[in-house]
């Protein structure tokens, strides 16, 4: 399973995500990623297009 472009980058800050679903486990599914950052993507992008961890990390230091 391939990922789209638009799946490779994180959809907050248009920066790449370092998603690797489809090959090996990706980190995204160790990483809890908070309930309003997700709140915060369209519909059509939540739990599929991965947040990178920088966006998580940031928000999670605020
Ligand atoms: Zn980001
Ligand atoms: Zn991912």
């Amino acid at each position: 399973m391939e990922l789209t472009a638009e799946e490779k980058i994180c959809p907050i800050c248009g920066e790449p995500n370092n998603c690797q679903h489809g090959q090996e486990k990706c980190w995204c599914q160790e990483v809890v990623v908070p309930k309003d950052l997700i709140d915060m993507l369209p519909e059509d992008k939540k739990g599929k297009v991965c947040i990178c961890k920088s966006c998580i990390e940031k928000h999670n230091n605020r």
